[in-house]
């Protein structure tokens, strides 16, 4: 039996290591809280990212370890990687870090990005006003997720105050794409280099948070698929990547532009859990521990909604088949992602009635 130990014990953690049961897979986390959502369903080492001892007590407890989230201090990855195998490898973490880095990766790899240009001081910001233009949005190079460490802008003025807002750390000046939707591609390779994609999901974002996801996205165009997925496993190639990546994308158009990418599992394929043949996290699984992929076609059309800073009593949402609550066990907060609901049917209608239900009462805070 594998033994996989996770960098990271939040909910997508959680979910990893209850896909990990039903396989066979035994996980261990870690993580510096004590009371992590995966705490409640597996070991855990309680201790810091960049903790040594506590980094090497994990690599002992396993035979490959991966991560949740793509801050591991990639110093932390390399350390563990000397000790044990470690998927995704760490190089993928550095790129996924760094919005510049990223776009010049995704540019290197043939995929389309937004028109930016690196900001490292107030002048920079000026001068990046005048080649990006507006509606343009101010984004710090590091650790911005969810919509944090974001400034939009929609003219000159107010430079000085964008600088300051972002704290005047290394960031790039992007410009706003009038995108008709956003989209996700979610693929996995395995250790032999084999590759399955889920089908694109339709996103929907509030205040840069994941709101809603919907699968399969409808109304793709012909190609659209197809290139979404030669696009993933170019760079998963690049990467010489083993584990689900997902990469957020703008439809605009016929065309693809590529937003950031996901080392890890992700919120848009929580519906995988049961709209898929085989969900997200078992596939991660399956794709770091060697063992061969699981079908990833769809079992019915999917929707998830996120529940964010407050989540509904069970007696609120509609209680019929095909939708399924996921709570994380978290403490309330402002913008924090607390728990899921993913709505399944085989009739599209249907889907869509329950998912505006969910919605509502979801958006009720
Ligand atoms: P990010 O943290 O870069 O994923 O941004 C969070 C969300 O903000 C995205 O999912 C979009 O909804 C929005 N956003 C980010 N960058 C852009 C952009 N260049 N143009 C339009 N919307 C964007």
């Amino acid at each position: 039996m594998t033994r996989v130990g996770i960098v990271g014990g939040g909910q997508l953690g959680m979910m990893l290591v209850e896909a990990g049961a039903r396989i066979g897979i035994e996980c261990v986390t870690l993580d510096p809280t004590p009371d992590s959502p995966a705490s409640r369903v597996a070991p855990a080492i309680v201790g810091a990212y960049d903790d040594r001892t506590a980094l090497a007590e994990l690599a002992a407890a396993a035979d490959v370890v991966t991560y949740e989230f793509e801050n591991v201090p990639v110093a932390s990855a390399r350390f563990l990687a000397e000790r044990v195998d470690v998927f995704p490898p760490p190089e993928s973490l550095e790129f996924a870090q760094d919005r510049l880095l990223e776009k010049t990766l995704f540019t290197e790899v043939g995929l389309a990005v937004a028109p930016y240009a690196p900001v490292s001081s107030k002048e920079d910001l000026d001068e990046a006003m005048d080649v990006v233009g507006f509606p343009s949005i101010l984004k710090t190079r590091r650790l911005g997720y969810d919509g944090k460490g974001q400034v939009r802008l929609t003219s000159p003025d107010g430079s000085g105050d964008a600088w300051r807002a972002v704290g005047e750390v290394p960031s790039i000046l992007e410009a706003r794409v009038p995108f008709d939707r956003e989209l996700s591609i979610l693929g996995a390779r395995g250790r032999d280099g084999l590759t399955a994609f889920y089908p694109l999901v339709e996103n929907v974002h509030r205040d840069g948070i994941l709101r809603t996801s919907t699968a399969p996205a409808g109304g793709v165009p012909t190609g659209l698929q197809a290139a979404a997925e030669r696009h993933a496993l170019t760079l998963m190639k690049r990467l010489a990547y083993v584990g689900v990546l997902a990469i957020e994308l703008f439809e605009t158009g016929d065309e693809l532009l590529a937003n950031e990418m996901a080392p890890r599992v992700h919120n848009s394929g929580h519906w995988t859990i049961e709209g898929a043949v085989t969900s997200q996290f078992e596939n991660h699984l399956r794709a770091i521990s060697g063992l061969e992929l699981g079908p990833t076609g769809l079992s019915a059309y999917s929707a998830m909604v996120n529940f964010i800073g407050w989540e509904p009593p069970d007696r609120l949402l509609p209680s019929g088949p095909g939708v399924h609550v996921h709570r994380y066990g978290k403490h309330a907060r402002p913008g924090r992602k607390l728990g899921h609901v993913t709505v399944v049917s085989d009739d599209r209608d249907t889907l869509f009635s329950v998912l505006q239900d969910v919605t509502r009462t979801a958006d009720k805070d």
